[in-house]
C-alpha cells in the first residue's frame, strides 16, 4: 500500500481536514504556507497521467469541493499544485492536488 492509502485506510495519522466517501484532505506534514493541505482521492491513482473516464469523476469530486475546504481554512484565494512524475517533483506516487495560501504566494511557479 502507497504512503496515502495508509493514511486512507487509517494506519498513518494525519490531520484530516475533510473526507467524505470519495476523498480526503489532510494537512501536510511540510508545510510551505500557512495554509498547505492535501487533497486526494480514496481511490489509488498513480498520478494525473493515470486519470481516465472510469476514474475522472474522483477528480471532478476534488474540485467540487476545494472552496469548501480552502473557506474551512480560510482562504478564498489560493494555489492549486498537481505535481506529475518525477522530473515535476512528484514524491508520493498517489494522485493529489496541493491546496497552497494563506501568504502573498510569488508570481512564479518554477
Ligand atoms: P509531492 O512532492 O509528491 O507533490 O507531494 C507530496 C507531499 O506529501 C509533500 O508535500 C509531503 O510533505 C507530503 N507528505 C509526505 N508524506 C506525508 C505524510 O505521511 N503525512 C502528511 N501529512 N504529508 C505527507
Ligand atoms: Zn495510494
Amino acid at each position: 500500500m502507497c504512503i496515502f492509502c495508509e493514511i486512507v485506510a487509517g494506519n498513518i495519522p494525519s490531520t484530516k481536514v475533510y473526507e467524505d466517501d470519495m476523498i480526503l484532505a489532510f494537512k501536510d506534514i511540510n508545510p510551505v504556507a500557512p495554509v498547505h493541505t492535501v487533497i486526494i482521492p480514496k481511490l489509488h491513482i498513480e498520478s494525473a497521467n493515470g486519470v481516465d473516464d472510469s476514474n475522472s469523476k474522483y477528480v471532478a469530486h476534488i474540485f467540487e469541493k476545494i472552496p469548501e475546504i480552502a473557506k474551512s481554512q480560510g482562504i478564498d484565494s489560493y494555489r492549486i499544485i498537481n505535481n506529475c512524475g518525477e522530473d515535476a517533483g512528484q514524491t508520493v506516487k498517489h494522485l493529489h492536488f496541493h491546496l497552497v495560501g494563506g501568504v502573498k504566494l510569488d508570481e512564479k511557479i518554477i
